[in-house]
């Protein structure tokens, strides 16, 4: 669909948080007409500012998902709506079209995109692509599930911006005519299986990335992720590929790693930076880089302004983010890590010496996936939330473990038990709800307890 078409076409937008506002606001200016409803009330909604909707005279129903909604040529809705619910089977059944946000707004888009998606790995290789655009002087836009939604960015696009957008299988599974100049596949593992159906829809659903790219466009993938190795034929416009090891894949563009480099070969090899040189930590972290270095190569930026880039970019929140150094102890912060996948890559990215605070709601307890790791690199678990009497009753006669009712009381006994060189890493490896409102939340107490200390 092209933006000059969308007048007086009537459209339904699912759910008011910031991608049905910023969506309903793009299509309304656009001269189309507009109804937005939201089943949760008022006081639930976030990001909710009516003014704004009564100054765009956009129509709402708040609390309810009223029959007005079947009244429209195209839905547009919102990944908290599994495509199997009552309110899109019906609208399909009725011959309404379903488009999600991510959709639309590319209508509007008139700049390349680099669009990310992954199981893993999506917000950190999305911001790390930004900043290396932005130190590269590009007028760049990093959207899509943190921060900015695609469409809030809309109107602030010059005709030499990029867009950098993060893009969940959520938002891809709705996508028609979505065409990315990069796309990135990070990673296809089980996730999400509940709202796709199986796997295979989940990875179907990441593969639409790829579905209008053309030869001048480029897919990259993870050439160490078996799922994507064997398809990387498949797709559609040129495919590059990154790996840890040094696979010389057939493809043209390829990044990889060799002994301590991180390098990059189209037409030539060349050595792009040192490991050690990396800020972040983690193999999760160098494969993410290579995923951005890929992208960015694409648009001409220098190894220069990566290396530096690689160098000064810190992380995003909440993801093995370092809090503070004090007496010679390193406090990080990954209260993103909500499973033991997550829990795993963390350890993962500490050799020795570490002092984890983990534990949560009462969820599933993966112990098999992290005890190698446990075992080889954790001198001490302090264990809180609902999970820990599980995690106790696992680890007890392995190394030593203490149970806290209190937050504050397992990170300040952290801070006794520490010896210079050690590491007190927060990963939680269960979700917040039980003591928090959320990982962000979470993060955030961690970080101020660890800031008095
Ligand atoms: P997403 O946006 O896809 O959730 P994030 O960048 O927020 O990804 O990272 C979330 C967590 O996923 C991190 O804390 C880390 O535990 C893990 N992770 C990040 N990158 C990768 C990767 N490339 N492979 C596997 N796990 C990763």
């Amino acid at each position: 669909m092209k933006a000059d078409n969308i007048k007086n076409i009537k459209f339904s937008v699912l759910g008011a948080g910031r991608s049905g506002i910023g969506i309903s606001k793009l299509l309304k200016m656009s001269g189309a007409s507009v109804f937005l409803s939201d089943s949760s009330k008022k006081e639930e909604l976030l990001y909710l500012n009516e003014q704004v909707l009564k100054d765009y005279k956009i129509e709402y129903e708040l609390g309810t998902n009223s029959d007005k909604i079947f009244d429209a040529e195209y839905i547009i809705t919102s990944p908290g709506i599994a495509p199997g619910s009552d309110v899109l089977v019906k609208a399909k059944e009725k011959g309404i079209k379903i488009v999600s946000e991510v959709e639309a707004a590319s209508w509007f888009c008139k700049v390349p995109i680099i669009a990310i998606t992954g199981t893993n790995g999506k917000t950190t290789t999305t911001e790390l692509t930004g900043a290396m655009l932005r130190d590269a002087g590009i007028d760049v836009h990093v959207c899509g599930n943190v921060g900015l939604a695609f469409s809030e960015i809309i109107p602030d696009l010059k005709s030499d911006s990029i867009v950098v957008l993060e893009v969940s299988s959520f938002q891809l599974e709705y996508t028609e005519t979505f065409k990315p100049t990069v796309s990135a596949i990070l990673n296809i593992t089980s996730d999400h299986i509940d709202w796709h159906g199986s796997f295979d829809l989940y990875a179907e659903a990441k593969y639409k990335v790829n579905r209008n790219q053309k030869d001048e466009d480029l897919i990259i993938i993870n050439y160490d992720d078996a799922t994507l190795r064997n398809r990387a034929d498949k797709f559609n416009a040129t495919v590059g590929t990154f790996s840890l090891n040094r696979p010389i894949s057939k493809f043209s563009y390829e990044a990889y790693t060799d002994n301590d480099n991180i390098c990059y070969r189209h037409n030539i090899e060349e050595v792009i930076s040192n490991k050690d040189k990396i800020f972040l930590r983690g193999t999760h972290n160098i494969m993410n880089s290579m995923a951005a270095i890929m992208a960015v190569k694409k648009f001409g930026v220098t190894n220069e302004s990566i290396k530096r880039t690689l160098k000064n970019f810190k992380g995003v929140e909440h993801r093995i983010e370092t809090v503070r150094e004090l007496n010679g102890v390193i406090y990080y912060n990954d209260s993103k890590a909500t499973n033991y996948d997550s829990l795993y890559v963390a350890l993962e990215s500490f050799k020795s010496n570490i002092i984890l605070i983990m534990g949560g709601k009462k969820g599933v307890n993966n112990f098999d996936i992290i005890d190698p790791l446990v075992k080889e690199r954790v001198k001490y678990i302090c264990a809180i939330g609902q999970s820990r009497e599980v995690i106790n009753d696992h680890y007890k006669n392995l190394i030593t473990v203490k149970m806290f009712d209190e937050f504050s009381d397992a990170v300040k006994h952290a801070k006794t038990i520490a010896n210079p060189g050690d590491f007190v890493l927060f990963s939680p490896g269960y979700k917040s709800f039980d003591m928090f409102q959320n990982f962000e939340h979470r993060g955030e107490v961690f970080k101020q307890i660890v800031n008095e200390l």
